[in-house]
């Protein structure tokens, strides 16, 4: 008879370990990293507004972490979709496929949303709420156009259940593209209610449903938006409160106080885009993700979790107001707040000496174009209708090459760029790139725009370096992208007739944050040039897993 094999404990438990090949995190790797991403937030907010931040939001990640006070995104289409995609992927757009928030789709030839997949449906609309547009097949929202790896699906990789992902924002987009593929938790807001799509589950659980039931958006119906400080200190940062170029919609006004009502009676889709605009809809988001770091026991799983989340506000305002605006100051210090009464949660529930945190935009934005001029009128600055460049495109294209067939046309106008219709150029024997070659000559001639690449020349442009060309072809996707891609000059904006936007490759749109706070962190300023491609590979390290597979960038430290 045999005696049976016995082993001390932990030598049984180290075997079995080294047999099962058990992923195992390091010793000194976090419980969770926070991720946090500030929808248009230029880096000179800091600097600008520090003054007046409290104690415990950026002035905490300031004294305490790690300032990478240069940091800029290396890809020239600086909008919110492309800039979220390669926050935690690590790659760009040229890669992970995300070239803008919606792109002309060659094959069906129709617009598409960067997270449109029918196959998904929205899950978590209220039954009672009719919304006609959302429930529609195009509403299905999921990462399916997304072709990259992010920290969030290494960790998922490496650790199975183990570790949560969990992802957070006003925008669907950038709850979505943070998350990842392989994310547990993805949430957005739409008319008041926090939802999800069928990709990731079929059925909120029961702590959503119970925020959506405490309906907290509408209690803010008919309040007051106004300064958190003496209007003197802002007009001392910031200019005087109604500056020219700013925009008036969904019932605020151009000063303060701004009554939120949205302009109408009740509860409308437009006290939903006023309440979006107001700093309140931060607070309802941080109250949300409070909430999850509860419920989904964030930080408390045997593996390290990932809690993402982007606050889409500051986009929103900024869009309205401008960087220079009182709007901008009062949401920024407001925003402050909400980001410290998150910090203390997750030092509550977690504790932060266990923890890292990260946080960053996904690019920043440019002045009013008025505030240009104001200064000094001979700086060229303006306003640009994009639409309005059809009418040098077609006449360019008829002129070389005649009018394109009888019910057909000759391009589809993709942002700022063209897509030249192939049986137009089939029926008239061209070849794209003479065409596109036709288009650059033309638009090169219009005041406003800096450069005009076409197709053939962004597929043999480097892949290095800091130029223009260089930057739009990072941003370059060849199934997904145009024929012909236009850069305008610095100070000129698509956006009439108010308003700010971004979206060039100008260090207004890419330069952003970049804090680190937490374990692992050598607190410190750091004045080195890095860019926002460097925070998934240092972040991974971090968290004790492989860097996402196609990320290139730096381990900053
Ligand atoms: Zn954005």
């Amino acid at each position: 008879m045999n005696a049976p094999l016995r082993l001390p404990v932990a030598f049984a438990a180290l075997a079995w370990s080294w047999c099962a090949a058990e992923p195992v995190a390091p010793l000194s790797a976090p419980r969770l990293a926070v991720v946090i991403a500030i929808d248009q937030c230029r880096a000179d907010y800091l600097v600008r507004f520090g003054p007046y931040f409290g104690d415990g939001g950026f002035r905490r990640l300031l004294a305490d972490g790690a300032n990478f006070e240069n940091c800029y995104h290396r890809h020239a289409i600086t909008v919110t979709a492309p800039g979220h995609a390669t926050i935690l992927s690590g790659v760009f757009p040229s890669t992970h496929g995300i070239t803008a928030n919606d792109w002309l789709d060659r094959d069906t030839w129709e617009m598409v949303n960067n997270v449109e997949d029918r196959a998904a449906p929205l899950v978590g609309l209220p039954a009672d709420q009719p919304l006609p547009l959302r429930r529609a097949p195009k509403a299905g929202r999921s990462p399916k156009n997304f072709l990259a790896t992010t920290v969030g699906d290494q960790l998922k990789l490496r650790f199975g259940a183990g570790s949560k992902v969990f992802s957070a924002s006003n925008k669907d987009r950038a709850a979505i593209l943070l998350g990842g593929k392989l994310a547990d938790s993805v949430y957005w807001v739409e008319d008041g209610t926090f939802l999800t799509s069928h990709y990731y589950r079929d059925a909120l659980p029961a702590w959503v449903g119970a925020f959506n039931a405490g309906r907290r958006i509408e209690k803010y119906y008919g309040q007051t938006w106004d300064r958190l400080l003496a209007p003197a200190v802002y007009d001392a940062v910031q200019g005087p409160d109604d500056a020219p170029g700013e925009s008036a919609e969904n019932g605020f006004t151009r000063t303060f106080p701004k009554q939120l009502t949205g302009g109408t009676p009740g509860i409308s889709p437009k006290f939903y885009a006023a309440f979006d605009n107001s700093p309140f809809s931060a607070v309802v988001l941080g109250e949300f993700v409070q909430a999850a770091v509860r419920e989904e026991q964030l930080g408390r799983h045997a593996d390290p979790d990932l809690l993402c989340v982007s606050f889409s506000q500051i986009d929103v305002v900024g869009h309205s107001y401008g960087p220079d605006s009182h709007e901008m100051m009062d949401s920024m210090l407001r925003l402050d707040r909400v980001i410290a009464d998150l910090l203390d949660c997750v030092d509550r529930e977690v504790g932060l000496k266990n923890c890292v945190v990260v946080l960053t935009g996904d690019h920043g934005a440019g002045p009013l174009p008025e505030r240009v001029q104001a200064l000094r009128p001979a700086i060229p600055a303006g306003r640009v209708n994009v639409a309005e460049l059809d009418a040098v495109v077609k006449p360019a294209l008829e002129a070389a090459f005649g009018p394109a067939p009888k019910d057909n046309y000759w391009f589809t106008r993709d942002g700022f760029g063209y897509h030249l219709r192939p049986s137009t150029l089939a029926a008239r024997k061209v070849r794209a790139e003479d065409a596109a070659q036709v288009v650059k000559t033309a638009l090169l001639a219009v005041p406003c725009i800096a450069q005009v690449f076409t197709r053939a020349e962004l597929l043999s442009a480097p892949a290095e370096g800091d130029s223009v060309l260089a930057m739009v072809r990072r941003s370059y996707y060849p199934p997904r992208d145009r024929d012909v891609v236009i850069v305008l000059k610095p100070y000129f904006m698509n956006k009439t007739p108010t308003g700010e936007t971004h979206g060039m490759p100008y260090d207004f749109d890419l330069h952003v944050p970049l804090l680190w706070f937490g374990a692992g962190v050598p607190p410190g300023r750091h004045p080195e040039r890095v860019g926002v491609d460097d925070l998934a590979p240092t972040l991974s390290a971090l968290l004790g897993v492989p860097r996402p597979p196609q990320a290139q960038g730096r381990q900053l430290f």
